[in-house]
């Protein structure tokens, strides 16, 4: 379904700006990402763009919501879809994504 961040976060702010569709929020007590606005970065980078910058790694695939790549990029599309590089990307059939690496 999305990425998750654990109780390991020590609210550091940098993966906020990060996320290209602007999942990530900072919370009561930790930082936050609303699944529903979260595709995995699939799309638009070859791993999650939070997790890259997050000084403890507690940015990670929620186990019991796991989500198909297909379903990942169709939501995506449908979260930004009047982003014309993301749509040339998938059009190519070669775009970024986690599952790829
Ligand atoms: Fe945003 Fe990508 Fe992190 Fe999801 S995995 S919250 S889309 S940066
Ligand atoms: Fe928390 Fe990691 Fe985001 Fe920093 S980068 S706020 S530690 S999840």
């Amino acid at each position: 379904m999305s990425t998750y961040i654990t109780d390991d976060c020590i609210n550091c702010g940098a993966c906020e700006p990060e996320c290209p569709n602007a999942a990530i929020t900072e919370g009561e007590e930790i930082y936050v990402i609303d699944a529903n606005l979260c595709a995995e970065c699939v799309g638009d980078n070859e791993a999650e763009a939070c997790q890259a910058v997050c000084p403890v790694e507690c940015c990670l695939p929620n186990p019991d919501n796991p989500e198909e790549e297909s379903a990942l990029i169709a939501k995506a599309m449908k979260l930004r879809p009047d982003d014309a590089d993301l749509a040339a990307r998938i059009a190519s059939g070669n775009f970024p994504s986690r599952f790829r690496t």
